[in-house]
């Protein structure tokens, strides 16, 4: 595996296997690495055959009083992990590489950046959206692989590529989780032991949603009222939010299958973002409806 910390270097070296004929895959992710990254490159490689994992902790997506300055870093461990699992080129660029001056672009993107996380960090997406468009342009590859654990990032991400017409194919990726049904994370490093303990509630109820939804309830406010109450058993949670969104615009919705999500709506998301000490964790769950049967998605 190839690693590089210059956009001249990727380009020339992507340009090059892109002229042997190569289709190339691109993982972004900010290192750290864990399993739910490595799954990203090994779907990469089913859809590709030369994977460039980038690896860049991007500040124009952290807000202030943000884990910007505390963010994990490994990066001896995560150059093995990607060469051990297969990725071609790890590109490890400086903040000055990405940013040589402040960058005075701003995108935006409407509705989908309304709720959810949009809300509460606001500016993420807009630097998520510039440093992907930047990495895009650098190495310009024909598929990109993104965790549907981030999902609002793979909403927006979607969107912004069909709307400036990027020749970029967006690859989901399910959500990769520890044995008891912890999404993993990068910032799984800021728990403590009681607080990873307890964090095992995200996903038991998203799961306890699920199962109310798909025994009949359709209210979504009694629905977000059953994850909150089991959330707040948890003394270590302080949940930032807890919605059901549609998944057409991340409007969140009323009625599970009222006008609000009618037959326009096939699908809809439960999402939150819980607090553990300094640790915001994120995690959600698609439901999809089909033959008027509640199924788990991605
Ligand atoms: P990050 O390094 O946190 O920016 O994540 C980089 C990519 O990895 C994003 O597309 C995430 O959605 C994805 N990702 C992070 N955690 C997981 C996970 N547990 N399962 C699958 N994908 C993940």
């Amino acid at each position: 595996m190839w690693v590089t910390r210059t956009i001249k270097e990727v380009r020339k070296i992507v340009e090059k296997e892109r002229a042997r004929g190569k289709v190339i895959g691109l993982v972004p992710t900010m290192g750290y690495l864990h399993e739910g990254h490595l799954s990203l490159i090994d779907v990469a490689k089913e859809r590709s055959d030369y994977v460039v994992v980038s690896l860049f902790v991007n500040p124009t997506q952290f807000g202030p009083g943000e884990d910007l300055e505390r963010y994990p870093k490994d990066f001896n461990h995560d150059r093995e992990l990607a060469e051990g699992r297969g990725a071609d080129l790890l590109f490890a660029p400086s903040v000055e590489e990405i940013y040589p001056r402040e960058p005075y672009l701003e995108l935006g993107m409407k509705r989908l950046t309304d709720h959810l996380c949009g809300r509460r960090r606001p500016g993420h997406f807009s630097g998520v959206m510039l440093v992907v468009t930047k990495l895009f342009n650098i190495i310009r590859p024909d598929v990109a692989v993104f965790g549907q654990k981030d999902a609002q990032q793979l909403f927006v991400i979607k969107r912004l590529v069909e709307e400036l017409n990027f020749p970029i194919e967006i690859i989901a990726a399910p959500t990769v989780r520890e044995a008891d049904g912890f999404a993993i994370s990068s910032r799984n490093i800021y728990l403590n032991e009681k607080q990873r303990a307890q964090s095992t509630i995200l996903y038991e109820s998203l799961q306890a949603a699920k199962e109310l939804i798909q025994s009949g309830e359709r209210d979504a406010e009694k629905v977000i009222e059953k994850v909150r109450g089991l959330i707040n058993s948890a003394d270590e949670a302080k949940i930032d939010y807890i919605e059901i969104v549609d998944t057409d615009d991340l409007q969140p919705i009323t009625e599970i299958e009222g006008t609000s999500c009618s037959s326009s709506c096939s699908s809809f998301m439960i999402a939150l973002a819980v607090y553990f000490g300094r640790a915001r964790l994120i995690d959600n769950i698609i439901l999809e409806k089909r033959d008027g049967e509640l199924l788990r998605a991605i």
